[in-house]
């Protein structure tokens, strides 16, 4: 096995079991994710992309195949693991502080030390101004942006987003794709980014897997080069290669109106 190699998935297959039947939902995934590894995921709706973070994040098993974080096989929920999905579930009767503390609470895990780690967080990333307000005091962006350090908080070394933007408006998520993939690299974090957004997907991550409709398989994976000197999504995106990559990736999501 590849040393460096954080995440991999050999061979995944899964299949889903409900009253109406039996689902595959994924085929035959191989996946190797290096350590800061930035890889985003795209493909159509209900191919399988959310279950492969599941399968990451032990909330479920595959049905055959092996999941390993860090060599070792997945078998349930790990505090390696940090997940940020579409909505922030922010809780609206705590404030900023005490929502980025939650998970360390949960993991028992509130200490002088880790207090510390997280006041720096929201230091760092600009909301310790904002450590004593309430959710609803804050824009949608914000918000994202403070789950993102409840996730950070704990102290994951990899991070499952799922659509984190999609419920924000355009401007809001250009800004906030920039801060947030600044602020994954800053940490040193391995991110599994799952998007609809093609232009989002190119901007942020170092490979782009694309997956073919359901039961999702590996359709083809891109290695992203951009030049420029910032590395700043939104600058990114005027790089001259960007609409080489946009274009075959639209190619291959083979996107039709019906
Ligand atoms: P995506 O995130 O790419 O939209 P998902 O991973 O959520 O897709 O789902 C993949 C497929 O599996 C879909 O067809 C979905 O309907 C089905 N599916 C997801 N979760 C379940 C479940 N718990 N039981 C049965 N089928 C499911
Ligand atoms: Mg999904």
């Amino acid at each position: 096995m590849d040393q460096k190699s954080i995440v991999a998935l050999n061979n995944v297959s899964l299949n889903y079991h409900s009253l109406e039947g039996e689902t595959p939902a994924l085929r035959d995934i191989c996946l190797n994710v290096q350590r800061g590894e930035f890889i985003g995921i795209v493909g159509p709706s209900g191919c399988g992309k959310t279950t492969i973070l599941s399968l990451v994040a032990g909330l479920i098993k595959p049905t055959s195949g092996q999941v390993l974080i860090e060599g070792k096989e997945v078998d349930g929920p790990s505090s390696k693991i940090g997940y940020m999905l579409q909505q922030d579930h922010l809780f609206e009767w705590r404030t900023i502080r005490q929502n980025v503390l939650l998970g360390l609470e949960i993991q028992d895990k509130i200490s002088k030390e880790t207090t510390e780690h997280t006041d720096h967080l929201l230091e760092t990333y600009g909301l310790a101004d904002f450590r004593n307000h309430y959710p609803q005091q804050l824009s949608g962006g914000m918000r994202q942006r403070v789950a993102l350090i409840r996730t950070l908080a704990v102290n994951p070394e990899v991070l499952l987003l799922d659509e984190p933007f999609s419920a924000l408006d355009y401007q809001t998520r250009l800004a906030l794709s920039d801060e947030v993939g600044d602020i994954i690299r800053k940490e040193n974090k391995t991110a599994l980014l799952v998007t609809h957004d093609i232009s989002e997907a190119i901007s942020m991550s170092d490979r782009v897997l694309v997956l073919s409709k359901r039961p999702g398989t590996i359709k083809s994976t891109h290695k992203i080069e951009l030049s420029g000197e910032n590395r700043s999504p939104v600058e990114l995106r005027k790089a001259p290669e960007f609409r080489h990559y946009f274009n075959s990736l639209w190619k291959e999501l083979d996107v039709h109106v019906s």
